[in-house]
């Protein structure tokens, strides 16, 4: 009788698709229609100012020791005494990530010591040779006002904007695991978000679930 089922076979086919029909749609019209991401979603990094406009990386490396795919490379310098870039004794001077390399563990944010790397809900990396993929000071680094910078600013894909869709910046501190810890804020301003709200903690009463 398997002409009977090659019979049947586009009309479950055509069943498949009409029981669809109706149902709310799962897929986005991408890129004019974008997902709010989860809060702790790792997209491309960013090197942070203080609210003065300060440099937060005090070129450390403490980051790229720790970087497991070997993808940063960071060298500091004295801060000029009349002209200080950042405000401790020195500051990075280069910085660059290999974002090829990039397995986007975030384990440089959790280790600066001054949150001056972090990363933000931007996913839109795509390059058209290995050289653009490596990301210089000047593309990590935000601008005195808080704006990053993007490599492919003018693609029509890059819209910065998305930042504000929800809250597009991941701290540089995961949120807190314990209720006495939820509701404080855990790390520093920074220019143009220097009242970011605090994130959700994992405790069954911010998730509203049960924390075990
Ligand atoms: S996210 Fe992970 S792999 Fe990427 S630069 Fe940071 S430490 Fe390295
Ligand atoms: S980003 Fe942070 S860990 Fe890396 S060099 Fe700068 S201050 Fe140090």
């Amino acid at each position: 009788m398997t002409w009977i089922s090659d019979l049947l076979g586009p009309f479950k086919g055509f069943a498949v698709t009409m029981r669809q029909v109706g149902k709310p749609r799962v897929t986005r019209k991408y890129p004019q229609e974008k997902r709010v991401k989860p809060p702790r979603f790792h997209g491309r990094h960013v090197l942070n100012r203080y609210e003065d406009g300060m440099e937060k990386c005090i070129g450390c490396e403490l980051c790229a020791g720790v970087c497991p795919a070997n993808c940063i490379y960071v060298r500091g310098a004295d801060n000029p005494p009349d002209n200080p870039v950042s405000p401790g004794e020195r500051y990075g001077f280069v910085y660059e990530i290999n974002m090829l390399r990039c397995i986007y563990c975030a384990m440089c944010v959790e280790a600066c010591p001054t949150e001056a790397i972090t990363m933000t809900h931007l996913f839109e990396m795509s390059v058209t040779s290995k050289e653009d993929a490596i990301y210089t000071k000047d593309e990590l680094l935000v601008d005195p006002d808080g704006t990053p910078n993007h490599p492919q600013a003018e693609s029509p894909l890059i819209d910065v904007k998305e930042l504000r869709l929800g809250d597009g910046w991941m701290r540089a501190t995961s949120s807190a695991g314990r209720a006495e810890y939820e509701g404080v804020v855990a790390w520093t301003p920074q220019a143009r978000n220097p009242d970011l709200p605090v994130e959700a903690g994992q405790s069954a009463e911010s998730t509203g679930g049960d924390d075990g």
